[in-house]
């Protein structure tokens, strides 16, 4: 347990904040144990989980216990010749656990190779790319109830996923932590998706055209992903920092007429907007406001562009951002970081 902690090396924005108290866990033991000294902290004291903390911006300091989550290992169940059931605990890394199941030749991963972060955080924002989202794969995960210390099992039905949504950032936000997930992935005649975004395109720039693999399609996705969105490791973000905005079809007709370059992916009475396309026609790509700018190739990432920002910093710009969309387009974007 350690105490006034800079949680700066744990979140991708590389914005500093402390935590009051800081300490990592490999078990679930450990984990109980830690949640009784905060429990019995007179008040209680506040609990943040963090995974890789890729999707979280801390515009304060954090006036509790900030738990990492290290809980290794993958296991495996056979259900028929087809199709396999794989485990992995909340502190495997989400790429090396996609990489894993590429090696054993498992199939339904591989879209959504190099998206930061740990699996134990998947199920929150149903992580999705390339036309995959973890809920197309998932059986179920195994969650600690924060409230009776008892653990308990959701099924996909139960998780409620929706676009970058679950039950977890719904009505059980800070109820439960997750510990394992387990997925259904396949053994042979896998479903191969290459007709979202360019990976049909990088496919052929890698002068692969016939038999693509899992693995192929893996390799197009981390070029892809490589040569368009900016390395934390470099410079400091979050992924896309805004959702895709949905808006009823009346709304998206009227604004056609004004705007009629608007794209739109229609589903039923409702219109998904690209928030990138918003952002860049605000004039907001690329733009730099103090140590936070929009990204040069990517509206929709927010960057610490002098690797000095504060986390109030880069929220203050996210706010100018909201504010201009909604001027313009009556459009509301929301956040998709978690805001600390
Ligand atoms: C360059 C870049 C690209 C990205 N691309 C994508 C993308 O294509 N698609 C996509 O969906 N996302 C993307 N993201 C966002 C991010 O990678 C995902 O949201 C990822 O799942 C976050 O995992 P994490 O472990 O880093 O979460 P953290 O930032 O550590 O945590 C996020 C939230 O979940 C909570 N939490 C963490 N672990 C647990 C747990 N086990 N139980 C309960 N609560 C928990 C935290 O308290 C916090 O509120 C990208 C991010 C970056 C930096």
């Amino acid at each position: 347990m350690q105490e006034n902690f800079s949680l700066k090396p744990f979140n991708t924005f590389s914005v500093e904040a402390k935590a009051k108290y800081f300490t990592e866990v490999t078990c679930v033991e450990e984990l109980k144990e830690v949640l009784h000294f905060a429990n019995s902290n007179t008040p209680k004291l506040p609990i943040l989980f963090l995974g890789g903390g890729s999707n979280i911006l801390f515009t304060q300091d954090f006036d509790g216990l900030a738990i990492k989550l290290n809980l290794q290992g993958i296991s495996e169940e056979s259900i028929n010749e087809n199709e396999v059931l794989v485990t992995a605990k909340a502190g495997e890394n989400w790429h090396n656990f996609v990489i894993h199941c590429l090696k054993k030749n498992y199939g339904g991963l591989e879209n959504l190779s190099l998206i930061p972060g740990n699996v134990g955080t998947s199920p929150m924002q149903n992580i999705g790319a390339y036309g995959t989202e973890i809920k197309d794969v998932f059986v179920s995960c195994k969650v600690l109830d924060l409230e009776n210390s008892e653990l308990k099992t959701f099924n996909l039905e139960e998780c409620r996923f929706g676009y970058r949504d679950s039950i977890f950032k719904q009505e059980g936000k800070g109820k439960y932590v997750i510990l394992e997930v387990t997925f259904k992935l396949t053994t042979k005649n896998h479903h191969i998706k290459t007709e979202y975004g360019a990976i049909q395109s990088e496919l052929e720039n890698l002068g692969i055209n016939d038999n693509v693999t899992i693995q192929d399609v893996s390799k197009a996705v981390i070029n892809i992903r490589q040569s368009k969105l900016p390395d934390p490791k470099e410079t400091g973000n979050a992924g896309s920092f805004f959702k895709n905005p949905t808006i009823p079809l009346a709304q998206f007709e009227i604004l056609k007429e004004k705007f009629n370059n608007i794209p739109g992916y229609p589903n039923g009475e409702v219109v998904k907007v690209p928030a990138g396309w918003l952002i860049e026609q605000s004039g907001w790509k690329g733009k730099q406001i103090g140590n936070v700018a929009s990204h040069k190739l990517q509206a929709l990432v927010l960057i610490n562009a002098t690797g000095n920002a504060t986390g109030k910093e880069i929220f203050d710009f996210s706010t100018a951002v909201i504010n201009s969309i909604k001027e313009k387009y009556g459009i509301e974007l929301e956040r998709e970081v978690n805001i600390i």
